[in-house]
């Protein structure tokens, strides 16, 4: 009898099965940016656009009411995934940058004044840096950032001496896309409202991780893009407890989200809809619900498990490798692993592997200051998701022994004390 994995992987992601470019076998390593759509997934969006096609809150019509409960459905499917209060939480928007920038300008028009603080961590994608960076730029508020320690954790002592300072937000990671840090949310959220702060958190990398739902992490904010949960691109979600969605005020404005209008007055919609102006992703999100249900239908806990094992397995093969430097040492380590071998560069290293069928992410993986704060231009990241297997992860340690080996015969003197 097969184990579940490899029925899953034959039978729900033809992607990754018959995964080839250029005629060759490709083995798919990158799930950190982006993850291959299930089976169900193409058939939910497949179905959207064959029978459920139509404009929503604006038509009396049957079609119109139809495309409309599917959206409400997939909202109370993200408010049960999420374990959030209601689904009157769920705000729709094109993924996790799209969110934060969502949040931080919502937040930057209703919260931030010259002189107040905003924190975020050296370790965020710039998707959870930028945003609030901008936000405070043009508010005169300050970013400060929560460093990160030589192991790749953030500082929580250098966190607590920033929140003497009554920060009104700290913007931080569930997992760092570079190093896979497993960030203690909880004792983080804890800390920060114990001195008035809201949280945010950057649960892009986190998704399949059995995160905590976001009452047991006491998070005001929390998003994700569905395309690292199976679902399509295009589409994301942004948690905001009910309170702070009534409280802020919307920074996008148009159709679908006024509930009156005088010629000097609005009045927007109450919950999720005043944040959703225009038209939503609605193949986007029938393709987000039904990626979820399809984790949900999987077991979270048993992909959890799953990926935790192979993620533990690459790392004890990679270890063998000589003159190959895994980054960081976190107590807790999910989703990703980032690698350099100096003086080889990441690209060159991720260059090597495509020639030889493997797709892997080189580069700043969009993570500059951590990469900064590393000494290093750039690493190798390799991600292997649940329908990943042992065998892919040994094919991965063999091409990179290769590629190594390869570069110190013609003369690269690769781990001889060189920086990455
Ligand atoms: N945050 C983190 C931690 C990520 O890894 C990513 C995706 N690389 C993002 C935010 C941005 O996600 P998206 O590009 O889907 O908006």
């Amino acid at each position: 009898m097969a184990d579940w994995h490899t029925i899953i992987r034959e039978r729900d992601f033809p992607m990754i099965e018959q995964a080839e470019c250029d005629g060759r076998p490709v083995i798919y390593l990158d799930n950190a940016a982006t993850t291959q759509c299930a089976r169900p997934v193409l058939w939910a969006l497949e179905n959207y656009w064959r029978s459920q096609h139509a404009n929503v809150y604006r038509g009396v019509y049957c079609l119109s009411r139809r495309a409309e409960a599917a959206v409400e459905e997939t909202r109370q499917i993200c408010a049960e995934f999420l374990g959030a209060a209601s689904a009157g939480e769920i705000v729709f928007t094109g993924g996790a940058t799209q969110s934060a920038n969502l949040l931080a300008d919502a937040f930057a028009l209703t919260e931030l004044k010259p002189g107040d603080l905003v924190l975020s961590t050296e370790m965020e994608h710039h998707s959870n840096l930028l945003p609030w960076r901008e936000a405070c730029r043009r508010t005169g508020a300050e970013l400060a950032l929560v460093p990160v320690t030589e192991e790749g954790e953030l500082d929580l002592d250098a966190l607590d001496r920033l929140l003497e300072r009554r920060p009104k937000l700290l913007a931080v990671c569930a997992v760092s896309n570079v190093l896979g840090t497993v960030n203690p949310l909880r004792e983080i959220a804890d800390r920060a409202h114990a001195a008035g702060c809201a949280v945010a958190v950057d649960a892009a990398q986190a998704m399949r991780c059995c995160l905590p739902g976001v009452r047991e992490l006491d998070c005001d904010f929390l998003y994700f893009s569905s395309h690292k949960v199976m679902g399509p691109t295009g589409v994301g979600v942004l948690y905001g407890s009910e309170a702070w969605l009534e409280r802020l005020t919307p920074p996008r404005t148009g159709g679908g989200m006024v509930s009156a209008i005088r010629e000097d007055t609005v009045l927007y919609e109450r919950g999720p809809l005043k944040f959703e102006a225009g038209t939503p992703n609605l193949a986007g999100i029938a393709g987000l619900g039904a990626a979820l249900e399809y984790l949900q239908a999987v077991g979270r806990r048993r992909i959890a498990k799953r990926e935790k094992a192979l993620l533990q397995y690459a790392e004890k093969r990679l270890r063998e490798l000589p003159g190959l430097r895994i980054l960081g040492a976190p107590k807790q380590r999910a989703g990703v692993l980032s690698f350099v071998a100096p003086p080889l560069q990441a690209y060159d290293i991720a260059m090597l592997l495509d020639s030889q069928g493997i797709a892997v992410r080189s580069g700043s993986h969009c993570a500059i200051p951590l990469h900064r704060r590393l000494g290093l231009s750039g690493s190798v990241r390799v991600s292997p998701a649940f329908y990943n297997t042992a065998e892919e992860l040994d094919a991965l340690t063999v091409a990179l022994r290769r590629s190594l080996e390869g570069a110190k015969k013609a003369g690269v003197p690769v781990g001889e004390n060189a920086r990455g």
